[in-house]
């Protein structure tokens, strides 16, 4: 890795080809700008504007692999609920945090065993979305007292997507932590069962789509954990269902869309905890917003050496599209 007198005027994707999604995600933001900027949330198309527009790397060493990497080391984030950047590091803060506490999780309860639960309700008017989500929040309060809800603990989030029709796709991705006994006893569920419970909490007429796995891991460590985690903390909106390209023929344009949604998810919670993970997850909710977190949103901190003397700055070139590497060093304070 070169230091940031060599590098000056290069791309940040070019240094390092995997971080070429800061690029992605910088210039998704951008859109989301311009789709605020002249409606009630002009505020936000200047707040995301100014995020993350000036980027400091540290180089990090896997002393295993001797491979190096770049960490972001600061930056400043705008906060705004929908950005597509900092709902990014937010989605990497819990996974990182997450995957931490898992190995915690499993020496308490070491037999315990993990289930992938999707769980939706019909597609709704996007202006009904934040009743709709209401009333899923009380048929999963509902599911979670039944006598045959098998979990002990809990992890849920909210998606919001958005279909064909431009009707909203409200649903939630669960990890559910169960006895071992679940898979072998009387109180093991089909998916008709879970479709049945979750019907009956939703107290509506048809049988709604859900989808139920077993996570494949007794361990903690491996494979099919990492990806439920990554499938359950996710983005709650998805910035490619916002930033459609639509065809003309669609009756909602991007920024009605975008508008009507952040008025819809106003101060509603992504992500929640309970039974005996709550505890786990506690500190995590209290400060999901810490600034320190968003920026050291990667896994394996722990394993690499971070080399915090050499510095690599990046400036945001919106006509580029892309992170250039600035030939001077700034401070945030
Ligand atoms: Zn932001």
């Amino acid at each position: 890795m070169p230091s940031h007198q060599e590098t000056s005027g290069y791309c940040l994707s070019h240094i390092s080809p995997r971080d070429v999604h800061f690029d992605k995600l910088r210039a998704n933001a951008a859109r989301f700008a311009e789709l605020y900027r002249g409606t009630v949330y002009d505020a936000y198309a200047d707040r995301i504007n100014d995020c993350s527009t000036f980027l400091e790397f540290v180089i990090a060493l896997n002393p295993d692999t001797g491979e190096q990497k770049l960490k972001l080391k600061s930056g400043r984030f705008c906060r705004v609920p929908r950005c597509p950047f900092c709902q990014w590091r937010k989605s990497l803060m819990w996974r990182a945090k997450t995957f931490k506490i898992i190995p915690k999780i499993f020496e308490d309860y070491p037999s315990s065993r993990f289930l992938f639960l999707t769980l939706t309700i019909a597609n709704c008017p996007l202006d009904e979305l934040r009743s709709t989500l209401t009333h899923m929040n009380k048929a999963w309060k509902r599911l979670t007292e039944r006598q045959q809800f098998p979990a002990i603990g809990w992890i849920k989030t909210v998606e919001v997507t958005r279909d064909k029709n431009d009707l909203a796709h409200p649903h939630f991705h669960c990890m559910l932590m169960v006895n071992p006994s679940y898979f072998t006893g009387k109180y093991y569920l089909s998916k008709d069962d879970w479709i049945e419970l979750w019907q009956k909490s939703l107290r509506v007429s048809y049988p709604p789509d859900i989808d139920i796995q077993a996570v494949k891991s007794r361990t903690g460590a491996n494979e099919g954990m990492r990806e439920a985690v990554i499938e359950t903390l996710k983005y709650s909106v998805k910035p490619s269902d916002v930033l459609s390209d639509r065809s003309p023929t669609n009756r909602i344009s991007d920024q009605d869309w975008l508008v009507e949604l952040t008025a819809q998810l106003y101060q509603t919670r992504a992500i929640a905890t309970g039974g005996v993970l709550k505890k786990y997850f506690k500190e995590l909710e209290a400060e999901n917003d810490n600034l320190e977190d968003l920026i050291h949103a990667t896994e394996n901190l722990d394993s690499e050496v971070m080399n915090s003397s050499v510095s690599l700055f990046f400036d945001w070139i919106q006509y580029r599209k892309r992170y250039v590497a600035s030939s001077k060093a700034r401070s945030f304070t």
